[in-house]
């Protein structure tokens, strides 16, 4: 869809994304993108091939699924992708980004292992764009802006140019309270390292000498499929849970409660909850339940490794519930 880089730099305009003229146009034409004359204008071209790499790779991994009984690969994969989804939802997200809830140091390096699987840029600069993604959501200064299309939010913000008002926001972000964290700091020099040894090399160890497959076989289930998953999980979140859903906390807010996100992403699909609360450690109201990464942090809370959980009461719940219905009626305003 359209996109003036002139525009916006002086003003943040906020939006509600289904009233938007363009949007069926935007959805359906997400899958054909590689078809579509637009992919010679894009700025990251190696991101764009290598995401044609990681599908392909991934139907790959769909066929050796469906041709060969590798049951152990399988496990060791989900145990890397569950690792690795940890670090994501539970580490940079909750506990760095949001500082939703405090951890012993185990546990911190755990979730620092698992954020370097993931590998989606360190964790210092992983929470400055999130940051600023609560901050100024669903605007110009919003990296991954769903107002520019579902493929945008999604993904192709890391292959299209971004807009100016981006780098001038995440400049003026605070990030004092974890710059100092002795394990960010290792984390911002060390990610790649730590991502081969844990996602690459191990795995592949354990898939080849240990259950006997072969080399490629276990490459792209443990690593590649692997890497599929933990990445749309996350690119979900950006874009269907910034679109699709009810809006039960504060209608004025793209951002919806996604059951299908949250399953994908382990309960990070409760998104008007979370940009609602989102110092809350459960980003969600209703518990456990398609929650992933609240059960591990109530889990870890029981065996004293987790405290200071932040949550909102019941009462500010309610309160917000019914303030946003009293405006049920109302036309939302929003400039486009
Ligand atoms: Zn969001
Ligand atoms: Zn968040």
């Amino acid at each position: 869809m359209g996109f003036d880089a002139t525009r916006g730099a002086s003003k943040v305009t906020r939006f509600v994304y289904w009233e938007h003229p363009r949007f069926p146009k935007s959805v359906l034409g997400a899958p054909y993108l590689f078809l579509k004359p637009g992919f010679f204008k894009l700025v990251n071209h190696h991101w764009a091939i290598g995401f044609v790499v990681l599908q392909l790779a991934y139907f790959y991994g769909v066929f050796l699924f469906l041709t060969k009984q590798q049951l152990g690969l399988w496990v060791l994969g989900l145990s890397i992708l569950l690792w690795g989804g940890l670090g994501n939802i539970m580490g940079v997200h909750r506990m760095w980004a949001h500082r939703a809830f405090r951890a012993r140091f185990p546990i911190r390096v755990l979730l620092m292992i698992g954020q370097s699987i993931s590998y989606m840029w360190s964790i210092l600069e992983w929470s400055r764009v999130h940051r600023t993604h609560h901050k100024y959501s669903d605007t110009d200064a919003d990296l991954h802006n769903v107002k520019r299309g579902f493929w945008f939010s999604h993904m192709g913000w890391i292959m299209k140019k971004e807009h100016p008002l981006v780098a001038i926001k995440m400049a003026q972000l605070d990030l004092s309270d974890i710059e100092s964290d002795p394990l960010v700091k290792f984390n911002s020099k060390y990610i790649t390292q730590v991502h081969i040894i844990f996602a690459l090399v191990l795995p592949m160890a354990v898939g080849v000498f240990l259950l006997q497959e072969p080399l490629l076989d276990t490459f792209i289930i443990v690593y590649w499929v692997r890497t599929y998953h933990s990445w749309h999980g996350t690119a979900f979140v950006n874009s269907a849970a910034h679109m699709f859903g009810d809006k039960p906390y504060n209608r004025k807010i793209a951002s919806s409660e996604n059951s299908f996100v949250s399953i994908y992403a382990g309960g990070e699909g409760y998104h008007n909850y979370h940009h609602t609360y989102p110092w809350d450690y459960g980003t969600g109201e209703l518990g456990n339940k398609l929650n992933l990464g609240k059960l591990v942090i109530d889990i870890c809370y029981k065996f004293g490794q987790t405290y200071n959980l932040k949550q909102a009461t019941p009462e500010m719940v309610a309160n917000a519930k019914a303030r946003n219905a009293a405006h049920e009626h109302e036309t939302i305003e929003h400039e486009f």
